[in-house]
């Protein structure tokens, strides 16, 4: 029943990050730089120690989940650039700021976002505690996912109409994902694997997405301590969770 709940939140922080996007309010960067701090803190404090846990009570080596997690890292880095070399070298006459990106993006966010879902929902398959903070950790940049998809898509010349559309996609998406957990539970050692990928993913995320799109208007050391903040903040949650 929690993950239903919780994944009802992932639906609303979506949405509000979309139509704070549509509006194009600036004031929220400080915000994602908040986001990405918790997003480090749910990796270091939260997924990485349940990892090692399950792998203590398994008596197994760490490499199988380590390959995974710089597997969910890359895996996700491949398919962004590889859509950017590809509309890149289609367009390359055409003005910069990517605006071919757009449904292709979209796309691939739902995706990651129905991947979102399905890590709330192995996390609980985990135990309560680590589900629990996956969730937070998928809440709180769900925001940025459901600013993202306006963003890419109002780039893209998209009609608001159209945006709003694969807004709500990519909102459902984590609904689906953890809805689509209930339908199989996986191994301790295969859970292992999927907590490494999932960690990986996140980091990329945070690294890659969260923190650039924080600072792309300009930077400000409230941006950065907000993301010592979120860090500090998911620290002590584990601790409680
Ligand atoms: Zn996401």
């Amino acid at each position: 029943m929690i993950p239903v709940i919780l994944t009802f939140a992932t639906f609303v922080s979506t949405m509000m990050g979309g139509l704070v996007g549509l509006k194009n309010r600036d004031n929220l960067h400080r915000f994602l730089g908040f986001t990405a701090g918790v997003l480090l803190g749910v990796v270091a404090f939260e997924i990485l120690p349940e990892i090692f846990k399950l792998l203590n009570e398994q008596n197994r080596s760490p490499v199988g989940a380590m390959i995974a997690l710089v597997g969910g890292f890359l895996l996700f880095h491949i398919i962004e650039k590889s859509i950017l070399i590809h509309h890149t070298q289609e367009e390359e006459y055409e003005v910069h700021h990517h605006p071919h990106v757009g449904i292709a993006s979209a796309l691939a966010l739902s995706a990651h976002s129905f991947l979102d879902g399905v890590g709330i929902g192995l996390g609980f398959q985990a135990g309560t505690g680590i589900g629990i903070t996956v969730a937070i950790a998928v809440i709180a940049h769900d925001f940025s996912d459901g600013l993202n998809t306006v963003n890419l898509m109002l780039v893209n010349k998209s009609r608001d109409r159209r945006a709003l559309m694969f807004l709500l996609l990519d909102a459902i998406a984590p609904v689906l994902g953890v809805l689509s957990t209930f339908l199989f539970t996986l191994s301790d050692t295969t859970l292992v694997l999927y907590l490494g990928f999932f960690a990986g993913f996140l980091l990329y995320i945070g690294a890659s997405e969260i923190l650039p799109e924080a600072h792309s208007k300009h930077s400000s050391y409230a941006t950065i301590g907000l993301t010592v903040v979120g860090v500090s903040a998911m620290f002590v949650i584990s601790r409680f969770a």
